[in-house]
């Protein structure tokens, strides 16, 4: 009982020593000696004695324990004390007794190396089988002569006791040491596990089953952090909202069932906003306060995931219409976009890892770049204008921007190029220049560009003194070619005369186009004296009348044209622009009025009548604002001598000039661009006067024709302004006819159909004016739903002798009935040719023989008597 007593507090000593303190430290193991030596000597105090001074005592136990468990210092002082007392308690074993205390040492020891060795186990049997063969060794030892008396006594039982002590002694340290073991390995995996806490930056939770809070463990980098943190207790439904928590609760059960760690991405507000935090979660394997429970490493991803936004916008911009280089520091390119292989022809695989150098043109100077890296470097940034080359080999312009990317250090780590493919844009800005500045048939310089030269001519003039000459050139029967054979023929026939005018003058020179079939041709450094320089165009026009008037071989068909010129010369700045213009375009009409195909150069004559013409255009302004311009009627009649209305001819009551007729001011009008108010005026004119008819049966069927200009039936509002008219003054539609020249209708034929037939929907009806004299086919009779054919005077004059005329108005009839067109003819003068018409079958008719144009009081005073006097002279058919 004693011994075990012992045994058991050297034990419980031996393990509250090693737990607080290092038992390798030597002073720990002094410590340990002495309290194995003092085990020793307790157990020597009470020992079984058969003989006086021989003792048996568990000593050997103690001491070969002592020695395999702590090593040679602890067995070493423990072997000392107990040593010491066994001298001290003499008696005749004492050498037996030391002897037994070296040898239990001994043995300890070499158990304890080959234990380290890994030879030997530390178990109960080996243990057993020491402490037997100690306990023998000690009898053997024994002196001879007290061997047999002492060992009858105690032989049995120390055989007994001693070994199974020893197992019992042994087996507790062992115990111990492997006790004391795992708690080191325990404490070494705690911490490692707490640094390893820390060192992540994430927040550790434990939460179980029902969202409770068990532990939060925050980062050292996050420590400030409280969105990721929560109070032990609290539930994930006190700190998450609503909806947040029901999902972080089904994140929980969804770790609990599975055995592979689970991620979530869940929201929480904070002082600053909405925070993205991010959870990995792992079950537990085992259950807290009876629940399961699951380790959440939670951290804050707000601003990772703003980053990610931010880079998800970066690589759609990446993906613009521009082409994008990313480059490292070396011109390497590391990252191109689509566009830049749209521009390039460079797919990504083939550009990236090339040098930017893949691009170039060699068109650049080694200066160019060198000025661009020097920017680069100071500014960090560049951009211009470059050309580079395609895969394809094109060179091409582009507009390069390049930004450099620097890290933190300040060194640059990439550039970042944009180039945007300018080819296009360029090619652009040329169209438009091409269409500011030349003549799109012809590709002649137009207007603009001819006054532009014609100004640096004139400026060179006064500089130099020399002579230029300004001409203007018109093809004669042009206007028939296009009538005749169609635009695309005239359209032909314009661009090789083109050709040919640029062709017959000198690269100095300019010829220009000013629209139809009117050219320019400039001629500078002429001579200094006029005469001479006269004598030179005269040359050099000379040469051209004979170019142009070549026939054109167009679409096998041969067609001619000559041409007029009108040349001015110059030789100062006396004459602006605009008057060198006039004077050219004033001697080209009177080359044309001179019988076509010939020159005529500006005379002061002609100064004078381009003074007059201007003069005119203002009085007509003038005239037209102050309401001069009247109607005058021309009875029309139809074959029983009826007066069936009257045709409106314009007069102007001049102020001064008295009454005007429209050959003094229609041509003029029209060139100014007047006749539209004019012919306006006399529209509004007619239908006040056909609204004042309707109201009296006698003149109710009157109607009234009226001449319109080209320029008006085109206006845009053209159809608008002739409703609004007849609305306003409330006339019948059905009493006005409209009268148009057959010419001017082909300018724009789908145009003024269209025009014609929602006019006549309305009950307006048409007639074509001068019929006979234009060059056109008839087939566009067809396609106008005309009212009636107005024979032109011209073959009037002729009847009845003129066979020609009579073979031509013959031929009008029977046109004219095929497509039951009403005739009228006009400029009857006599009776043998109202004869001769009657007999044709004309059924209408206008002239001085009916009546003269006459102001509106005489017309109404003539309707009176007029149907009688007629009746009486007009012979009936
Ligand atoms: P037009 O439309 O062919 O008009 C007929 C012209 O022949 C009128 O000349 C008329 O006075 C003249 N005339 C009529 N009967 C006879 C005759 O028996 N013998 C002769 N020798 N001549 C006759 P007018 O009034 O001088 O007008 C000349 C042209 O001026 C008109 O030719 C017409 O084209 C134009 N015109 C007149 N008024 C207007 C107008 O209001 N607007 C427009 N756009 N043009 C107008
Ligand atoms: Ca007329
Ligand atoms: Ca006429």
């Amino acid at each position: 009982m004693n011994g075990a007593a012992l045994l058991l507090a050297l034990c419980w000593l031996h393990a509250f020593i090693t737990r607080r303190w290092d038992k390798h430290s030597t002073a720990i193991q002094l410590v340990l000696g002495m309290l194995f030596g003092a085990i020793c000597v307790i157990g020597m105090l009470n020992p079984i004695s058969p003989e006086p001074g021989i003792f048996f005592d568990g000593r050997s136990v103690v001491l070969s324990m002592a020695a395999l468990f702590n090593g040679p210092l602890v067995a070493g002082v423990a072997g000392l004390i107990a040593g010491i007392y066994r001298i001290w308690m003499g008696g005749s074993g004492m050498a037996f007794g030391l002897a037994e205390i070296c040898l239990s040492i001994l043995f300890g020891l070499l158990y304890r190396h080959c234990s380290l060795s890994g030879k030997l186990a530390i178990g109960a049997w080996q243990l057993w089988f020491l402490g037997l063969l100690m306990q023998v060794l000690d009898m053997l030892l024994l002196p001879a002569a007290q061997a047999a008396s002492s060992l009858e006594q105690t032989a049995v039982p120390l055989l007994l006791v001693m070994p199974v002590a020893t197992v019992v002694l042994g087996l507790m340290l062992k115990e111990i040491e492997q006790r004391q073991r795992t708690e080191l390995a325990l404490q070494l995996r705690e911490s490692r596990l707490r640094a390893i806490t820390e060192a992540i930056p994430d927040t550790l939770l434990v939460l179980d089953e029902d969202g409770l809070y068990l532990e939060v463990t925050p980062s050292k980098k996050e420590a400030h952090n409280d969105v990721l943190t929560a109070r032990i207790g609290q539930s994930v439904h006190d700190v998450l909202p609503q909806s947040e928590a029901e999902r972080f609760m089904d994140f929980i059960r969804q770790t609990l069932a599975s055995d592979s760690p689970q991620l979530i991405e869940y929201t929480r507000q904070s002082a600053d906003g909405v925070k993205i935090l991010e959870g990995h979660a792992q079950r537990l394997d085992i259950q807290l306060n009876g629940k399961q429970a699951v380790v959440v490493l939670a951290r804050d991803v707000t601003q990772r995931v703003d980053d990610e936004h931010e880079l998800r916008i970066a690589a759609a911009a990446f993906e613009t219409q521009q082409g994008m280089i990313i480059t490292d520091e070396f011109n390497r390119i590391l990252r191109v976009n689509q566009a830049f292989s749209t521009i390039t022809g460079y797919s990504r695989e083939e550009a990236v890892g090339q040098r930017t150098s893949l691009l170039s043109s060699g068109r650049q100077s080694l200066a160019f770049y060198q000025s661009m890296w020097q920017q680069l470097k100071a500014v960090d940034r560049w951009q211009g204008e470059i050309w580079n080359r395609r895969k394809n080999g094109e060179i091409f312009p582009e507009w390069l921007s390049i930004s450099a990317v620097r890290n933190t250090q300040g060194q640059v780590i990439n550039y970042v190029a944009s180039i945007d493919d300018t080819s296009e844009r360029k090619a652009a800005e040329e169209r438009i220049q091409r269409l500011a500045f030349f003549d799109g048939l012809t590709d002649l310089p137009n207007r603009s560009l001819l006054l532009d030269r014609l100004q640096h001519a004139r400026d060179g003039c006064v500089r130099n003194g020399e002579c230029a000459a300004l001409m203007f050139l018109d093809l004669d029967g042009f206007k028939n070619i296009n009538d005749m054979h169609g635009h695309h023929i005239g359209d032909k026939v314009l661009c090789l005369a083109a050709a040919r005018l640029n062709g017959a003058v000198r690269v100095s020179d300019t010829v220009a186009r000013l629209g139809g079939d009117e050219f320019v041709v400039l001629l500078e450094h002429l001579n200094k004296q006029p005469q001479q320089a006269a004598m030179q165009v005269e040359q050099i026009t000379t040469s051209l009348l004979a170019t142009l008037a070549a026939p054109y071989q167009i679409d096998g068909l041969e067609l001619r044209s000559s041409a007029s010129i009108g040349v001015t010369l110059f030789n100062d700045g006396s004459y602006s622009i605009d008057e060198l213009m006039q004077r050219a375009d004033l001697s080209m009409y009177e080359a044309k009025a001179a019988g076509k195909h010939t020159v005529r150069f500006f005379d002061p004559r002609m100064q004078e009548a381009v003074s007059k013409r201007l003069n005119l255009e203002q009085e007509i302004r003038r005239g037209l604002l102050s309401e001069e311009f009247i109607p005058y009627l021309q009875p029309q009649l139809d074959d029983t001598g009826c007066l069936v209305g009257a045709e409106v001819l314009a007069r102007w009551q001049h102020p001064q000039r008295g009454l005007l007729s429209p050959a003094a001011f229609v041509e003029v009008a029209e060139h100014a661009g007047l006749i539209e108010t004019l012919d306006l005026q006399m529209l509004q004119n007619a239908c006040h006067q056909l609204a004042l008819w309707q109201q009296q049966s006698a003149t109710a069927s009157l109607s009234l024709s009226v001449n319109l200009s080209a320029r008006l039936l085109y206006q845009t509002n053209f159809v608008e302004r002739v409703l609004q008219i007849l609305k306003q003054s409330g006339a019948d539609p059905h009493r006005l006819k409209l009268e148009l020249t057959e010419t001017l209708l082909l300018d724009d034929l789908p145009g003024a159909i269209a025009r014609i037939c929602e006019l006549k929907a309305h009950g307006i009806r048409f007639s074509i004016d001068d019929f006979g004299t234009g060059y056109s086919s008839l087939a566009y009779l067809q396609q106008l739903s005309l009212d009636q054919l107005k024979i032109d005077q011209s073959f009037v004059r002729e009847l009845p002798g003129d066979s020609n005329s009579l073979a031509i108005v013959r031929a009008i009839f029977a046109l004219a009935n095929s497509l039951q067109l009403e005739i009228i003819a006009e400029g009857v003068e006599s009776q043998e040719q109202h004869i001769a018409l009657l007999e044709l079958g004309c059924r209408s008719f206008q002239g001085y023989l009916f009546g003269r144009p006459m102001p509106l009081i005489e017309f109404e005073r003539l309707m009176l008597t007029h149907s009688m006097k007629v009746e009486s002279e007009v012979p009936m058919l």
